[in-house]
């Protein structure tokens, strides 16, 4: 890819946040602060290519889903990750074709509905570890155990919760769309939520599984993809800090990926949270990747020009 390209990561709580009910008004207004940044980005010369989760998103349709089991029939997982994607797909596209008008860019912009391929041995499969959906009692978490065949974790003092195997990502089934589109100058929208988790069989046939692939993960694949020199993870913290939430708190700048992996040795990102956004950045950048920059969603633009965040350098 010519010129400078950017993947940015939404985190899915960009989009609907913890405190927030998740009415549409309240994603919308979020989309648009999420877009301003965007497209500001985009101002700065970059080809910007979208990613983001979908966490609180699927957790309401797995819940209205739930909700009306009486009446109609409930839908798979990985057709709820591919609802959520089109929603929010949706938001972004018409909120960022707006911001991106008025920052005087008339490009096209456009989402592709993703599935990413897993591997069916991957060991992820024998440990689900990755929380969805709503919490139940103990007693509803015990129901659905033996109804469903969910397996459920305990989550201290919030209840029960159903998890699900959380697979590494081989490859986008839409890559060489991904690229065309970009190659013609579109912004493009892609892989929420991880993308879609599927298998193929040996006769190539794809087929959708109960999982959920990291987005973070899946944003570092789309990167090398499209041969992008920045990875932007945007999240709701300002930086990646030592002893978070511990006494010591210490904010990071700047680090090396030797840094990077000792601080995780050390146990100072937990998976699930930090973990994977760090991991995905070394990653990336051991594969070539110029540079990693993990910051807050308002102060994107920034943390891309080095002015903000935490930047990860080989
Ligand atoms: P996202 O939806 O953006 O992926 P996550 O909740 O998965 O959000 O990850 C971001 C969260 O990681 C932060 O809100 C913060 O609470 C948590 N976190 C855990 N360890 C760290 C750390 N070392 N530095 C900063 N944030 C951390
Ligand atoms: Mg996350």
């Amino acid at each position: 890819m010519t010129g400078k390209t950017v993947v940015v990561a939404l985190g899915g709580n960009a989009i609907l946040r913890n405190q927030e009910v998740g009415t549409a008004e309240e994603q919308i207004a979020n989309v648009r602060r999420a877009s301003r940044q965007l497209a500001e980005i985009a101002s700065d010369g970059y080809a910007v290519v979208v990613t983001h989760g979908n966490g609180p998103q699927v957790g309401d349709i797995l819940l209205r889903n739930e909700l009306t089991e009486d009446t109609l029939p409930s839908m798979p997982l990985d057709i709820c990750g591919a609802e959520s994607q089109g929603m929010i797909g949706y938001m972004l596209q018409q909120s960022m074709q707006e911001a991106l008008l008025a920052a005087g860019l008339d490009c096209p912009v456009a989402t592709v509905l993703t599935q990413t391929l897993v591997d069916g041995d991957d060991p992820a499969f024998g440990d689900p570890t990755k929380p969805i959906g709503p919490f139940y009692t103990a007693m509803q978490a015990k129901r659905l155990q033996e109804e469903k065949g969910w397996q459920m974790v305990q989550i201290r003092g919030q209840g029960y919760r159903r998890v699900v195997p959380s697979p590494r990502p081989i490859a986008l089934i839409e890559g060489q769309a991904i690229l065309g589109l970009i190659r013609a100058g579109v912004v493009v929208i892609a892989a929420g939520g991880g993308g879609v988790p599927v298998v193929a069989d040996t006769g190539g046939t794809l087929r959708g599984v109960e999982a959920v692939v990291d987005k973070d993960y899946t944003a570092a694949l789309l990167a090398r993809l499209v041969g992008a020199g920045d990875l932007l993870i945007l999240t709701d913290v300002e930086h990646v800090a030592l002893n978070y939430g511990r006494p010591g708190r210490q904010d990071i700048r700047e680090m090396t990926v030797a840094e990077a992996r000792e601080h995780l040795a050390a146990g100072h990102f937990p998976p699930g949270s930090m973990g994977p956004k760090i991991r995905a950045a070394v990653g990336f950048l051991e594969d070539g990747g110029d540079r990693a920059t993990i910051a807050s969603l308002d102060s994107a633009a920034d943390a891309l020009a080095g002015r903000a965040g935490t930047r990860i350098r080989r």
